[in-house]
């Protein structure tokens, strides 16, 4: 299922005369209303988070809501219009964990084309302990590299992040890391 459902009303007009058509001058059917000709662009989903780090453990969030209820994950979420990535981040990381962070560097990005959805997520360094469960998380915990719950993460890009992650830490340098998931089960 992609990111965005097809409009059923103008946004702009509010009428129910939205058909697919190719705009003049485009190359691709958009979503056109009949009566007012605004044309509805849907465009994939950024989804901003952090990998938060203390010593060497990192901070999971376990899922309250679904997708994926009960299931651990790296706080991470819809980025908001009129924010940057890092602010996003961050905010999700507050939202989701109660925590807070410093970002250090933009680590793991991943393109989900077939959901229509793009995966940032950024090293960061956790100010304290003083963290919680906020209210999308039934708890947050720290866990070190052989207490990962592999069986038990929420999202394959969370899967994929973190195996690159501790990858990296044991070869002692931190390398960017773009990749792509075509068929994600989740
Ligand atoms: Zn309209």
């Amino acid at each position: 299922m992609l990111s965005n459902p097809a409009p059923r009303f103008c946004m702009q007009c509010g009428c129910a005369k939205v058909a697919l058509r190719i705009p003049h001058g485009d190359d691709r059917e958009r979503h056109v209303c009949a009566d007012c000709g605004y044309i509805h662009y849907l465009n994939p989903k950024l989804v901003v988070g952090t990998i938060p780090v203390w010593e060497d453990k990192v901070l999971l969030c376990k899922r309250a809501i679904e997708p994926r209820y009960g299931f651990w994950t790296l706080p991470a979420g819809f980025m908001e219009e009129g924010e940057t990535l890092e602010e996003g981040a961050s905010r999700e990381t507050l939202e989701e964990a109660n925590a807070r962070v410093a970002i250090e560097q933009m680590y793991s990005t991943i393109s989900l084309p077939q959901i229509s959805q793009v995966y940032v997520l950024f090293r960061a360094k956790l100010l304290d302990l003083d963290f919680s469960s906020g209210s999308e998380s039934l708890d947050v915990k720290l866990f070190r590299e052989e207490e990962i719950p592999w069986e038990e993460l929420a999202f394959r890009t969370v899967h994929e992040t973190l195996k690159y992650f501790f990858a990296d830490r044991k070869a002692g340098v931190f390398l960017p890391h773009v990749g792509e998931l075509r068929h994600p089960k989740r």
